[in-house]
């Protein structure tokens, strides 16, 4: 018995496939999925909601003491609760994925919320899946996979584009790449933890990949991997 779970980290930035691919890869391995972007999302709309400017470190640095955030899986929806209130639809609007953006700059919030992903992730059975910016080069250094999911910015905006037309969302492609555009450039640029592969990642580009093929790459490595972590 291994003593702790196959962690797999999956990093990239917006639009690359790392939700699809890591919702996929996580069911069929029956593993845990930790969507950490969904938690700086979670704060970001908590902080909105509360009146609590986004370079307030004060009042995040408080806010992240009472926020209870958690995951349920339902068939094939991964929910998000901010305490009782299932956030998942309100956490993905474009407003949100700014703001999360800009809490996600601040070292406060980064290391309040380092000990929940851990922790997420640590409580899997078998292994876990975390999807963000700084899995392998911040929360888990030491994971047992890295992969770097990237792609160009037009296809990778096309993708995020055409599942908000898909959700009633009337933005077009040109404001969908202005907005990834810029929220790409905040998570490379920021200090704290930014967006980049760790050394040591198997960098993927989904460009032309169909996902589907993404996810079978990544199962066959993951499989081989926990043949040799039992
Ligand atoms: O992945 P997603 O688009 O849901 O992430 C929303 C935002 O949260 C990102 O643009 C990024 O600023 C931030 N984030 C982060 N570190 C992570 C995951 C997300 O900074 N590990």
């Amino acid at each position: 018995m291994a003593a702790r779970p196959l962690i797999v980290a999956i990093d990239g930035p917006a639009g690359a496939g790392k939700s699809t691919v890591s919702k996929i890869l996580a069911r069929r391995l029956n593993f845990a999925l930790v969507d950490t972007g969904a938690i700086y999302r979670c704060v970001a709309l908590a902080a909105r909601d509360q009146k609590i400017p986004f370079d307030d470190d004060d009042r995040l640095g408080a806010l992240l003491d009472t926020l209870i955030i958690s995951f349920k899986v339902e068939g094939e929806n991964n929910h998000v609760f901010l305490g009782a209130r299932d956030v998942s639809d309100p956490i993905r609007s474009p407003e949100i994925s700014l703001a999360a953006s800009q809490v996600s700059s601040r070292p406060v919030v980064r290391a309040g919320l380092l000990e929940l992903q851990r922790r997420l992730a640590l409580a899997a059975k078998t292994g876990a899946i975390l999807e963000g910016r700084d899995i392998g080069t911040v929360v888990f250094p030491d994971a047992d996979l890295k992969f770097f999911l990237h792609a160009d910015p037009t296809i990778r905006a096309r993708r995020r584009y055409e599942e908000l037309f898909q959700k009633g969302n009337e933005k077009t492609l040109a404001a969908v790449l202005k907005e990834q555009t810029h929220r790409d450039k905040e998570d490379t640029e920021r200090e704290a933890a930014p967006l980049k592969a760790a050394d040591d990642a198997v960098l993927i580009d989904s460009s032309s990949m169909p996902l589907s093929e993404v996810v079978s790459q990544l199962e066959q490595t993951v499989r081989a991997a926990l043949a040799k972590h039992a």
